[in-house]
């Protein structure tokens, strides 16, 4: 596996090489960005994993300080898991000195994840649509995890015909639940605990739904219920439609329940499609 740091010698390497296989992730690998890193494998002849922790994305400077980093790690992971290169650019080689264009997907991007993280879309499809740019892919890869993010990419690519579909594969949890992701180990051990409350609100109201609950407010109460049985307050639990997140108030079709929740200092979103 190659590790390269800037587009020109990601193109070079991509360049006849058949179908490309993009992975975003900005690090601290879990079996979440393996099972994406394997899928592209599975289904593409080079697979790029970009690997870049985009610092227009975070709200909240905390948050960006102490987000884990270990590109060795993460190298050794890529590879094991079949990736090809590894594109780990520098903040300068994403946004070098006089950078002035961001790409906002209006409506989408102020809700919900918008709402309480302003800004946090336009980081994101900013730096996806450069991603997609600079390394031409014919699929990328998301993860169901961060839902509206896929969403917001969707949105996005259809606007601007960027030629690359995107794939979606399931959210990868622990054995107790709780959905993988980069800022668990940031958690203390009581904290990792109730932090499983996210995941089995989502299940409880999955179960309602499921045995004839249709009223979406009495489902996100279902999941408060739960979150507050832990002392958690959730920051939204809000029952959307899985494509456009416009929010539902009778379940009488599939429908996603996302929710954002602190657990201690640590923010942690899950997501889960339910049905009548
Ligand atoms: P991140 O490094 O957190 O930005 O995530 C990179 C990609 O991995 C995104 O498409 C995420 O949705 C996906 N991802 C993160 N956690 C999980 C998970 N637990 N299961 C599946 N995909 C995930």
């Amino acid at each position: 596996m190659k590790i390269l740091r800037d587009a020109a010698a990601v193109r070079t390497a991509v360049a006849g090489a058949g179908r490309v296989g993009l992975v975003p992730t900005m690090g601290a690998f879990h079996e979440g960005h393996l099972s994406l890193i394997r899928a592209a494998r599975a289904a593409c002849d080079v697979v790029v994993v970009w690997l870049f922790v985009n610092p227009t994305q975070f709200n909240e400077s905390s948050d960006l300080v102490n987000y884990p980093r270990d590109e060795e790690r993460d190298a050794a992971l890529a590879a094991e898991s079949g990736a090809d290169i590894l594109f780990a650019p520098t903040v300068e080689a994403v946004y070098p000195a006089g950078f002035a264009t961001t790409v906002t997907v209006a409506g989408l991007g102020d809700i919900l994840e918008g709402a309480h993280r302003p800004g946090h879309f336009t980081g994101v499809a900013t730096v996806v649509a450069k991603m997609l740019n600079m390394v031409g892919p014919q699929v990328a890869f998301f993860g169901a995890k961060d839902a509206q993010q896929v969403a917001v990419v969707r949105r996005m690519v259809a606007d601007l015909d960027i030629p690359t579909r995107i794939e979606v594969l399931p959210i990868v949890r622990e054995p107790d639940g709780l959905a993988m992701s980069s800022r668990n180990v940031r958690l203390g051990a009581d904290e990792r605990r109730r932090a499983t409350a996210l995941h089995r609100g989502l299940v409880a109201a999955g179960y309602a739904a499921s045995t004839g609950q249709r009223d979406a407010a009495t489902l996100a109460r279902v999941v408060e219920g739960v979150l507050d049985g832990e002392a958690l307050s959730a920051e939204y639990v809000a029952v959307v439609d899985p494509d456009t997140f416009e929010p539902l108030t009778t379940v009488d079709r599939p429908a996603l329940i996302a929710l954002a929740a602190r657990v201690g200092s640590v923010r942690l979103i899950d997501n889960m499609e339910v049905a009548p």
